[in-house]
């Protein structure tokens, strides 16, 4: 072995070994009683971590199925819909709207900056044809966190469907689905959950199946309803259910509640604050201001000259840490840091003294310790890794 293989990419993530060892055991029939109860627990710990007492529909499929789901779903071919774009992932609602015949008004908004809720609403108040507004509560692109609660304020106050892309903030930061009035939000497995890629995740408000039921949008393997009854009839998917995937989900939830929810976002808040201070000690700009940081990554300017690509290459190959580089435009100029799931803070530690070498590999020579160093004074004054 060259070296120990450590993932800190936002996605797909590292897995507790009792995650890892549930896939392995024996798949059996959905047609049998354990499976519905099996799937029944899993529904009520996802309506558990969204904070919702709305319908959690799960899916076989990455996150973007579920994305579509709601397009397919929630809307019909012409209606109006806003998407906030400050980000890569933003812009693939958008992108994908218009492949199912939406119209799209964008609101576009700086990369690395979140989305202001005041400029969701005077956006409403000038388009008043728009019935749904999409926005990403955790824009991975970037690591900006936007403020959920004002998000579906102004979209509730003007009437407007609220849809929340909770990919990389779904168990990593505060969401509060229903107390934060949300219509749909969506989820997946293969990041703060800790489960291999493949399951997907769509919560349905009152307001939202009402919505469905008047779209006449084309669907049939995502669809709500057939999805809805399935389980109503026999606690069970419509197709066949990725079964190992859904043991492997059930563990991994059950792991996050008995920690708390509260205790896991305030962990992430605390891990990406010190890899946010780590990184800058080092010399590298953090691409979102502190207070709009999401818990599951942190994304940071490489000085210039410094190439991305290479840095990102070298700290997999000479040190076995696997982070990630930037997206769209910030491709090659930016690295980004996931710390979302099974992380902890010795990890963070890790990363940064592995990424001060490679640096200095690169000719970004730093003062020894700088970034571990930062780190740790984050942490409760002594710098106590805990
Ligand atoms: C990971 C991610 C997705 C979806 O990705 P899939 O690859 O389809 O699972 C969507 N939005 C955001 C913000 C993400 O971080």
């Amino acid at each position: 072995m060259r070296h120990k293989y450590r993932l800190m990419v936002p996605g797909p993530t590292t897995m507790p070994p009792e995650v890892i060892a549930a896939g392995a055991l024996p798949v059996f029939d959905e047609r049998i009683p354990r499976f519905a109860e099996l799937f029944r627990q899993v529904r009520d710990n996802l309506r558990a971590v969204f904070r919702t007492r709305n319908d959690v529909l799960v899916f076989a499929s990455s996150m973007t199925g579920a994305m579509e789901s709601v397009l397919q779903n929630a809307f019909s071919p012409g209606d109006r819909v806003l998407v906030a774009v400050n980000g890569f992932f933003a812009q693939r609602w958008a992108d994908m709207c218009r492949a199912h015949g939406l119209a799209v008004t964008v609101l576009p908004v700086p990369w690395g900056e979140p989305v202001d809720p005041a400029r969701v609403s005077a956006a409403l108040a000038a388009h008043p044809d728009v019935v749904g507004a999409v926005g990403v509560h955790c824009e991975t692109s970037t690591g900006a966190l936007s403020d959920l609660r004002g998000f579906a304020a102004v979209t509730g106050a003007a009437g407007v469907l609220s849809v929340v892309d909770a990919a990389s903030s779904l168990g990593a930061d505060e969401l509060r689905t229903d107390e934060w009035g949300v219509d749909v939000v969506v989820g997946g497995g293969q990041k703060a959950l800790m489960t291999p890629a493949g399951l997907s995740f769509v919560t349905v408000s009152e307001r939202a199946w009402d919505a469905h039921r008047r779209s006449t949008g084309a669907r049939y393997y995502f669809d709500w309803t057939a999805t809805r009854d399935a389980v109503e009839t026999r606690g069970a998917t419509p197709f066949t259910p990725a079964v190992s995937l859904i043991v492997q989900l059930d563990v991994a939830l059950t792991r996050i509640l008995a920690e708390g929810l509260p205790q896991v976002w305030a962990r992430h808040e605390k891990i990406a604050g010190a890899v946010r201070a780590g990184l800058e000690a080092l010399g590298l700009r953090a691409t979102v201001a502190a207070e709009h940081a999401s818990g599951a990554v942190t994304g940071a300017w490489l000085p210039d000259g410094l190439d991305g690509t290479t840095l990102v290459a070298r700290l997999l190959d000479d040190y076995g840490v696997q982070i990630t580089g930037g997206l769209g435009p910030q491709a090659g100029r930016v690295i980004r840091v996931g710390h979302c799931g099974y992380v902890d803070m010795l990890d963070a530690v890790a990363t940064l003294a592995a990424l001060e070498q490679a640096l200095a590999d690169c000719g970004h020579v730093a003062a020894p310790g700088a970034g571990v160093t930062a780190a740790r004074r984050t942490l409760n004054g002594a710098g106590v890794l805990r």
